[in-house]
């Protein structure tokens, strides 16, 4: 930290990569070193904006989280500015350390020059740059994402609402380029808060390794180059990405030996039940039978892996037999301490097949208790059989990008 500074009812925390104003001791909101909102706490509710301008918001009454609208945005932007504009008079009144002084004005010099509608337009600018980033894992949510390819290959499981807007395609060199120096620019001084690198989307390693190779080899350069010239970036030697299944159980034979020497450190695979009727009403790609072989082609390679599997997904009538296959499939892997299971609560998407199955067959998506209970079931039945790996709640609701 640089400095922490407490006048006048109010305390600054002048971090390296944020800065924190508390109104003591009621509220408290940071924002990044550009000066743009990132997350505060205020009348017990949280709040969180993201790059893209999405804002989330949750609270004891509503702990699933959800997002604000244009409005609601604009409130709590409006509390972030009152809190910087009262705590700016009463920090530097009467402050005569100059250099904390200097700093601190300088800081909320940055904060003051985004209003709302300069905010809004960052919208805009995050478009320019990305497609939506609709989700990453939990230990992940503050990584530096590549859309090195877009969308997903598969696109057809019953449930899944994450990509319905784009087709798959990988970025060629020259596209990539502009991607990765787009999104540098668009953080600016923010990138301080990105701790990895995200290659996304869906699965780019449907690609073959002679095609995806020097995708990645292209993003690391990238980043090393502006790393050289003063942006402070993720270190290129901490990547991750999500894959389906059969993308890795097919490199067994060979291995993931590159990709580990290029930086992997975890990959994520939604397998979402192991229940094999279930899988198939989800309409998940390949099959449960080659889970072991794409585990194993990571374990072997010195990847984590990230397992995430729903709960609540097929209601009341599959509830004991997911749990069931589920504990089974996970406890029969090769998984250690490092690696890790996400048990992420089903979210019905309105409109999907799953949806229409459900519709017609009646089944009632879960409460979110029950959701909650069945989770720590799950957990314990995944530790009652001696399986070493840790398992995680997993809420799709609470992420902005
Ligand atoms: S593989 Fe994953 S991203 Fe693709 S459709 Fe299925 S759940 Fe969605």
């Amino acid at each position: 930290m640089i400095g922490r500074i407490e006048r006048g009812g109010f305390r600054a925390y002048l971090q390296p990569n944020l800065t924190a104003i508390e109104r003591i001791p009621i509220e408290i909101a940071k924002w990044d070193l550009e000066g743009r909102p990132v997350s505060a706490q205020f009348d017990e509710r949280f709040f969180r904006r993201g790059i893209s301008h999405a804002m989330m918001t949750k609270g004891k009454r509503e702990r699933a989280g959800r997002l604000l609208g244009k409005d609601e945005k604009r409130a709590a932007l409006e509390r972030f500015r009152r809190l910087a504009e009262d705590a700016r008079k009463a920090l530097l009144e009467g402050l005569d350390r100059a250099v904390e002084r200097r700093e601190l004005e300088e800081r909320f010099a940055r904060i003051a020059a985004w209003d709302v509608l300069r905010l809004e337009e960052e919208e805009q600018r995050f478009s320019d740059v990305y497609r939506p980033v609709p989700i990453l894992p939990p230990d992940r949510v503050l990584a530096f994402v590549v859309q090195l390819t877009e969308g997903c290959p598969w696109n057809r499981c019953s449930f899944c609402g994450l990509y319905p807007d784009r087709a798959f395609r990988a970025k060629d060199s020259g596209e990539l380029e502009g991607h990765v120096r787009g999104a540098i620019r668009l953080f600016g001084r923010s990138i301080l808060l990105r701790r990895s690198v995200f290659l996304g989307d869906g699965d780019p390693f449907v690609l073959s390794d002679a095609k995806l190779l020097p995708r990645i080899d292209r993003v690391l350069d990238l980043v090393r180059e502006e790393s050289v010239s003063g942006a402070a970036l993720p270190s290129p030697g901490d990547l991750y990405a999500f894959a389906r299944v059969r993308s890795l159980a097919r490199r067994l034979p060979s291995g993931l030996g590159p990709f580990r020497a290029r930086g992997f450190r975890r990959i994520y695979l939604g397998v979402e039940t192991g229940d094999p009727e279930l899988f198939r009403l989800l309409r998940k790609p390949g099959s449960l039978e080659e889970l072991p072989d794409a585990v194993r082609a990571l374990k072997e390679s010195g990847i984590a892996a990230g397992l995430i599997f729903l709960v609540g997904v097929g209601g009341a009538r599959f509830r004991e037999a997911h749990r069931e296959e589920t504990a089974r499939i996970v406890s029969s892997l090769p998984l250690d301490a490092n690696d890790i299971v996400y048990l992420s609560p089903f979210r019905l998407v309105e409109g999907s097949a799953y949806a229409r199955w459900a519709a017609a067959e009646g089944i009632e998506p879960p409460a979110r208790a029950e959701i909650g209970a069945d989770a720590r079931l799950l957990a314990e039945r995944i530790r009652a059989a001696g399986s070493p790996v840790k398992a995680a709640y997993y809420p799709l609701e609470h992420f902005v990008y």
